[in-house]
């Protein structure tokens, strides 16, 4: 894609997004572009956890009546749907959590911990969330463990690469600069030695297709939330032998086949991690959101937004004084504006209605490395339009005349 291509390009795919746009009642609240913090909810995913609520509301997995029935039906249909959704060969491989901030602490701290001694070596990119940095910082004081810093090129993994390597933690797609690893020669030198590789697909799974078998995934975490799903609800794929290894995560109700007062015998996959009663209106809600999705075509959603993220790039690069971030035609932009604080920008543009994300992004180390304290970022959907982009661009150049 070249920058400058414009509004005739984009203009040929704009009866696709105005019909993705129908759905999601809040773009009436504000022009939105902070998905990559959250995503807005499709209107079927709010009519189906409020039906959850309103008429249909069981518990799953204990209750013998007609309505819980039904509600375990559907949790196991919706992680059916999870599985064939990232490519797991069995639904029993996906754990609800809470979200990819729980799944990374849950592999930290039941698969992580009892495996690694002391000295034993953690690959964990500079690039990450902090939800995928201090999981790994907790076990490796609780173990002795060192977390080696990583770049994220695959080059430089080779030579980092050694015995001492137990897990190599990265991201599908940075929520900062956009970049998306290359996971499929990352997964092959990582097995090459022996290790085992998570990925963070916070973003990515919102973006890309993703095959968690070809790509030879061991432990692959993800939120609901960004993917148009519900707040609280997340989830953990692994390795059948993986999972089956694992120290169970916490104890309660239906975590167990059986129990004394003295001892315990731990629940099948993926029970044995789900102890309590999980988050049903979000699970249910979740299936109606996957289903929804498949009424698109990703392939042209995707271009939608590489089209429309050019064009922001193109735009913001009239300012002067912007320095950016984030990689080319990414739905993910960051960037700066020479002399002027980016809360400033935030406040200035939320007066005109326009939601944006700033700070550190949840990546203080990123941070460090790029040289600053907090970025801009614009995050963009393809329920987003050329207007919203204009019209963000309109209220930053206000701002910026307000702060100069
Ligand atoms: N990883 C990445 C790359 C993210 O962008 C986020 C959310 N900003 C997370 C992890 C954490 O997700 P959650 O807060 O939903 O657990």
């Amino acid at each position: 894609m070249v920058i400058g291509m414009g509004l005739l390009d984009l203009n040929l795919h704009n009866k696709l997004p105005e019909k993705f746009r129908a759905d999601f009642p809040a773009l009436s609240n504000s022009v939105y572009l902070d998905s990559a913090a959250t995503a807005l909810k499709p209107q079927t995913m709010i009519d189906t956890t409020v039906e959850y609520y309103a008429h249909n509301t069981a518990t799953a997995q204990r209750s013998l009546h007609q309505d819980a029935l039904k509600v375990t039906t559907a949790i196991s249909e919706a992680r059916q749907s999870v599985a064939k959704f990232i490519h797991s060969q069995s639904s029993h491989q996906i754990v609800w959590t809470r979200g990819t901030t729980e799944s990374i602490n849950i592999i930290a701290q039941s698969y992580a911990r009892p495996l690694l001694q002391a000295d034993d070596e953690i690959i964990v990119s500079e690039l990450e969330h902090h939800s995928n940095l201090l999981p790994w910082l907790i076990v490796a004081k609780q173990t002795g463990a060192k977390v080696i810093k990583w770049t994220a090129d695959v080059n430089e993994l080779s030579s980092l690469l050694s015995p001492k390597t137990k897990i190599v933690s990265i991201t599908q797609m940075s929520n900062v600069t956009g970049f998306c690893p290359d996971l499929v020669k990352i997964s092959q030198l990582v097995h090459q030695h022996n290790a085992i590789l998570v990925v963070d697909g916070a973003q990515g799974v919102v973006h890309q297709p993703i095959d968690v078998e070809k790509l030879d995934i061991d432990f692959y975490a993800f939120s609901a939330h960004k993917l148009y799903g519900p707040t609280g609800l997340g989830v953990l794929y692994g390795k059948q032998h993986l999972l089956e290894q694992m120290d169970v995560w916490q104890g309660g109700g239906k975590m167990l086949k059986n129990t004394t007062f003295s001892d315990f015998e731990v629940e099948d996959l993926p029970y044995k991690f789900e102890a309590g009663t999980q988050n049903i209106a979000g699970i249910l809600g979740f299936k109606a959101t996957l289903d929804w999705l498949k009424k698109w075509d990703e392939a042209q959603l995707n271009c939608y937004i590489t089209q429309l993220a050019n064009y922001a790039e193109s735009k913001l690069s009239e300012l002067n004084h912007i320095q950016f971030y984030s990689v080319k035609n990414s739905p993910i932009i960051s960037f700066n504006m020479h002399n002027i604080h980016h809360n400033d920008i935030a406040i200035l543009l939320s007066e005109q209605n326009i939601a944006i994300r700033t700070g550190g992004l949840c990546a203080k180390p990123l941070m460090d490395k790029l040289g600053c304290h907090g970025v801009i970022r614009i995050s963009i959907m393809p329920y987003n339009n050329q207007q919203d982009i204009d019209s963000f661009v309109t209220a930053l150049k206000n701002a910026i005349e307000v702060l100069t």
